[in-house]
């Protein structure tokens, strides 16, 4: 190749001339160009010193001097200008199979797509589906190929590790030696990201043969490793009977916890050395933060959940389906809140179709008597931090989600006053996904945390731990100060589907290891002390 770094520039800047909608002989010729230097072997040097390059048939005045000016530059001033037109993750979408540049463009332009992880999301919340050129179909391959291309960076959120990490303990399970398997660190403490899966493997003296036969090696730190099926790393520690739980308790860790306790006594069960320390037992996922109160929030605890889109936006589900599942679930109470008008991408709801929807809502309510539903709406918190209907409408809804949904690059000082002003409106009863982050993919947005806590506070409002994997948002270590001040905290699917509504488990887990209490959750309230909390506001 006469230059990789050349040819490569080549391809980008087809790429993007092709976003921008530029004149597609261009585009043409750059790709020609780049396909001729990849199967010519004289280096770009020494063609463009030589004025080789301008005999080479296909290489036209404009790309010798793109050659020229690279070799003397490292760059172009054109490619320079093209990458200043998008976000320097776009690059990201060519590596999923199928998405050419008109369908990154189409994504870009009109779903403001510019990353991997802000396509997957999209995925998630189905809004390829009536994307012109997309569908279901196309939505589910590409979702599948980001899947593969994301095992291989070597972290998962939770969801994922837990569906590889079911295979990988049924394999090791079925080695040879193998007496029992338990699943330890990161995961056992139900982190939000996980970057290894890890096992402590209980038997005979058969199992280190075993192990080293199923491909794994051993390493430094006395456990076997190899990588599983999606490329996520797995290690496994083999322990005797008699240390099993001593062994267990070192592996989940955290480290610091772990040493906090002292030395330990090699032991058969966890619980032997709690007591031996004299301590309750901690369940593995408080152990980040080190206690557990009594009182610990539980799953059986949720009476139901706000925060669920239907087809009346961007949700798979009809509402009367959603209804039906929150029934399976024994949900008492159920609040719909479908994106608002500004949402345009998310078939967000205008002021006449709101009221259509309560009229579809009141004839569910009298067909499904043992479900309380209520009718809120997500609201989009515009730039300067008002929400998206007048004031007056808003007072139609029974409760309002206020989020941040687009211009999410601001300054510091502008995104705290308009997080802070949205929970100020009289209408917001909860902040959803309070730093629009996207776990291993969009940052969380700049703002001061602690001012828009204390603005809550002040306020009496709720906020939200959205509990879709992705998000995991408010990030579980800022709870305790929400606690303290006494933030109550509603544990929200943001469901798209009726198994969306499963997703309050991950919230659950991260309430858990919050350390919050029943009292610390609204949506722990029965269905009257819900109606009269909603009421009062
Ligand atoms: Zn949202
Ligand atoms: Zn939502």
């Amino acid at each position: 190749m006469a230059s990789e770094a050349f040819v490569q520039m080549l391809r980008e800047m087809a790429f993007l001339a092709e976003m921008k909608g530029e004149n597609p002989f261009k585009v043409r010729a750059l790709q020609n160009v780049a396909d001729l230097l990849e199967e010519d072997s004289r280096s770009l040097a020494m063609l463009v010193a030589s004025g080789e390059i301008g005999k080479i048939a296909g290489v036209g005045k404009g790309s010798q001097a793109l050659a020229k000016e690279f070799v003397q530059t490292g760059s172009t001033g054109e490619y320079e200008e093209l990458k200043k037109l998008f976000p320097p993750t776009i690059f990201e979408l060519r590596k999923v199979p199928g998405l050419g540049p008109k369908k990154s463009k189409a994504l870009f332009e009109q779903l403001s797509i510019g990353s991997l992880a802000e396509l997957e999301y999209a995925c998630q919340e189905n809004r390829l589906v009536d994307l012109k050129g997309f569908g279901e179909k196309t939505q589910t391959n590409i979702l599948k190929s980001i899947a593969r291309l994301k095992g291989y960076k070597g972290k998962v959120i939770l969801p994922m590790a837990l569906q590889e990490s079911a295979l990988v303990q049924a394999q090791l399970a079925a080695l040879p030696g193998v007496e029992a398997v338990s699943e330890t660190g990161e995961l056992r403490r139900r982190c939000e990201v996980i970057g290894s899966l890890d096992f402590v493997l209980q038997g005979n003296g058969k199992i280190p043969a075993s192990l080293e036969a199923a491909g794994y090696a051993l390493a430094p730190d006395h456990s076997y490793q190899a990588s599983s099926e999606n490329g996520l790393k797995v290690r496994a520690w083999i322990s005797p009977a008699s240390a099993f739980g001593s062994t267990l308790l070192t592996t989940t860790g955290p480290a610091a916890y772990v040493e906090n306790l002292g030395p330990l006594p090699a032991s058969p069960s966890e619980e032997k050395i709690f007591q031996a320390k004299q301590l309750d037992f901690l369940p593995p996922e408080c152990r980040d933060l080190g206690h557990a109160p009594t009182g610990l929030v539980e799953v059986d605890d949720i009476r139901g959940v706000f925060h669920l889109h239907t087809k009346w936006s961007d949700g798979k589900n009809t509402l009367e389906e959603m209804v039906q599942a929150a029934l399976e679930r024994n949900l008492e109470y159920l609040g719909v809140s479908e994106h608002s008008q500004t949402a345009f991408y998310a078939h967000g709801l205008n002021e006449a179709r709101v009221l259509e929807q309560r009229r579809e809502i009141d004839a569910l309510q009298e067909k499904y008597p043992s479900l309380r539903i209520f009718q809120g709406i997500e609201s989009d918190i515009l730039a300067d931090g008002s929400l998206d209907f007048p004031q007056e409408f808003l007072a139609h809804f029974d409760f309002v989600i206020a989020s941040v949904h687009g211009q999410m690059k601001m300054s510091r000082d502008d995104m705290t006053k308009r997080l802070c002003r949205a929970l100020e409106n009289p209408a917001t009863t909860w902040l959803g996904h309070w730093s629009g982050r996207l776990l291993l993919g969009r940052e969380a947005y700049d703002f001061d945390q602690e001012a828009v806590l204390a603005t809550a506070a002040k306020c009496g409002k709720s906020i939200e731990l959205n509990a879709n994997p992705y998000r995991l948002d408010i990030d579980w270590r800022l709870l305790p100060r929400a606690q303290a001040l006494g933030i109550p905290i509603g544990i929200f699917p943001d469901a798209h589907s009726a198994e969306g509504l499963d997703d309050v488990k991950y919230g659950l887990w991260m309430a858990r290891k919050a350390g919050l209490r029943r009292e610390d959750v609204v949506n722990t309230k029965t269905r009257q002390e819900m109606e009269a909390w909603l009421e009062n506001r």
